[in-house]
């Protein structure tokens, strides 16, 4: 079994990042149940669809996060692959 599945989801989010707020603490990336996110030469990127949960938002003590909601194509590909690395 893999760790994706096809899911029709609406809608979905479009991540925004504060650079000069982001410390590169790394919460954000460990919490997000989708894998959507990803630390980048310390900065969050988005590399994955998001499925507005808001957990980063919430986490993020620097509040340096905000999530657009936005369109979603026709099907998406989500990563629910599990994660060793969360300690939440
Ligand atoms: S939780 Fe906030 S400060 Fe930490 S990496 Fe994510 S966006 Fe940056
Ligand atoms: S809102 Fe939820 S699904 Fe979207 S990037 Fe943040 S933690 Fe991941």
């Amino acid at each position: 079994m893999t760790g994706e599945i096809s899911v029709k989801f609406y809608p979905c989010g479009s991540v925004r990042l504060s650079k000069d707020r982001c410390t590169g603490c790394g919460d954000c990336v460990k919490l997000c149940p989708v894998n959507a996110l990803k630390l980048e030469d310390g900065t969050v990127v988005q590399v994955g669809v998001c499925v507005v949960c808001l957990g980063c938002m919430a986490v993020c003590k620097e509040r340096a996060i905000q999530v657009d909601v936005v369109e979603c194509p026709e099907e998406l590909e989500v990563d629910v692959t599990s994660k060793n690395n969360v300690n939440v």
